[in-house]
């Protein structure tokens, strides 16, 4: 079982994660007029972003490396490489912008040095993520890696880590000015004679080129994976996150303007998005799991036909009933009842009638019982009642009961009889109570006195009640 990301998408979900890409472009619709609005200057707020963005991405790389983990699918470790690649580029960001920690920066960073990682952050997401379909091979069916991170999936999981610590080296060793403030310098003159780009136009092709990789990315997910699994929905909306994330920087290079902050919100959203999704898909996964445990344990423990308990619950229930019982010097009895004649009843009316007939019987056993006492099904048209706390009497009591009951449901059958009856046997374990061979026995010796009682009553003429060392005939 591969899981629900991994899964083909239902319509509910195509349709709500369509939804979500609607509302995505649809701000990008509204901000991008006014995206060079100036907004009130809320210091703190990239940091908090930055915090954002680096704490999402770590969990999204480790939901979808513990994913890779259980599925071997290369697909999954690429994109947990994908997300570890942000966590690390938008860490090294806020380390080294200046202003946040100390007033130029940490990590011996240049004043251009958050800008190239915000570059490398935006230009390495898409990026990788077109190296994880490119790692794929099927819309559902990818071969899974083999048991142990063998050097391929530790290249896909590590690699994209180690790649961004890399280039924050990179930009911190060459200490290299940000492409559009490098043509600052010149900008006056640029205006005056138009032969040199203005800052704004170099930023705005640094920010095209992250939204081509952006649009790129996208389109290599819609063919690859032609949004079959729940995951392709999920990618390609994180990725249109990124895109109107970089578009919206392209409008507006400036902080605090509205574009800015937009854009800010938005490179939350794109880990934001996979980790509440893997987040869904665990909650799911564990309400599917206890589901199913709850039903195997219905399975393992009730008859498939009467939906009473089975033959290896009365097993195990009895034994641990038998020694509290010992435990706590109290009785228990145990009353074996078979239905009378039934393999007449079998061969007048067939088999599915008979399975009917056990069902309505085990239904009116269960009818009978007190708090605490439970019915099993002990084999064919076999069942056991176990009566814990009761004595000989009460027991006897209960099979009467039982025994009425049956016969009250007046189930016609071919036997002399004229309807179905049952046939009980008792038995009652009182451990020190008395000398008697039934009681203080071991539970294998409590069935035994119980089904010599049953076989004595159907000796004495069947649909009777017989208590274990008791004399019908
Ligand atoms: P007695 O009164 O001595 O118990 O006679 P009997 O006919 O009930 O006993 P016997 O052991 O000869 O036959 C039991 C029958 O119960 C035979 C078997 O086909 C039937 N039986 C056992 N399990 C099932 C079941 O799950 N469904 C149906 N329809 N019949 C069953
Ligand atoms: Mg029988
Ligand atoms: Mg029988």
């Amino acid at each position: 079982m591969y899981g629900l990301l991994i899964g083909p998408a239902t319509r509910r979900q195509a349709i709500f994660a369509g939804l979500c890409a609607l509302a995505i472009l649809l701000t990008l619709a509204l901000a991008a007029p006014r995206a060079r609005d100036a907004l009130p200057a809320i210091g703190p707020f990239m940091p908090m972003c930055a915090l954002t963005v680096f704490t999402t991405s770590c969990i999204a790389a480790f939901l979808l490396g513990a994913r890779f983990a259980a599925t071997r699918l290369p697909m999954l470790a690429a994109l947990g490489g994908a997300y570890a690649f942000t966590a690390i580029t938008v860490a090294l960001q806020l380390l080294m912008f200046p202003g946040v920690f100390t007033r130029t920066g940490l990590l011996g960073a240049g004043p251009h040095s958050a800008a190239w990682m915000w570059v490398v952050w935006h230009a390495g997401f898409p990026a990788l993520v077109i190296v994880a379909e490119l790692v794929r091979s099927g819309a559902s069916a990818d071969p899974p890696l083999r048991p142990g991170l063998d050097a391929r999936a530790w290249l896909l999981i590590a690699g994209p880590a180690v790649l961004a610590a890399a280039l924050g080296v990179f930009v911190v060793h060459f200490n290299l000015v940000a492409p559009w403030h490098a043509s600052t310098a010149t900008s006056t003159a640029a205006a005056a004679t138009a032969q040199t780009p203005p800052a704004g136009m170099v930023a705005n092709a640094t920010g095209l080129v992250i939204c081509a990789l952006d649009i790129v990315a996208i389109a290599v997910v819609l063919l690859k994976g032609r949004l079959q699994l729940v995951l392709d929905w999920w990618i390609a909306v994180a990725l249109l996150a990124s895109l109107v994330d970089a578009a919206l920087n392209t409008l507006s290079i400036e902080r605090f303007t509205l574009g800015w902050y937009v854009a800010r919100l938005f490179s939350m959203f794109a880990p934001g998005v996979l980790v509440c999704v893997l987040v869904w898909e665990v909650t799911a996964l564990y309400r599917q799991l206890s589901e199913e445990h709850a039903s195997l344990i219905q399975t393992s423990t009730h008859d498939a036909l009467t939906r009473v308990y089975n033959r290896s619950y009365f097993d195990e229930q009895f034994r641990r009933a038998f020694e509290r019982a010992a435990l706590g010097a109290q009785p228990l009895s145990l009353v074996m009842i078979d239905v009378d004649h039934f393999k007449h009843y079998n061969d007048a009316y067939g088999h599915l009638h008979g399975d009917a007939c056990l069902c309505a019987v085990a239904e009116a056993l269960g009818l009978t019982l007190r708090p605490g006492d439970f019915v099993a099904r002990y084999g064919g048209e076999e069942f056991a009642l176990v009566l814990p706390g009761a004595d000989a009497n009460e027991a006897c009591a209960v099979a009467e009961r039982a025994r009425a009951a049956v016969a009250r449901l007046a189930i016609p059958t071919p036997a002399a009889a004229g309807r179905v009856t049952v046939s009980a046997g008792c038995a009652t374990s009182a451990p020190g109570a008395s000398g008697d061979p039934a009681t203080s026995a071991a539970p294998h010796a409590l069935i035994a006195a119980a089904d010599a009682a049953l076989y004595a009553a159907k000796r004495a003429g069947r649909n009777r009640v017989a208590r274990a060392g008791e004399s019908l005939v």
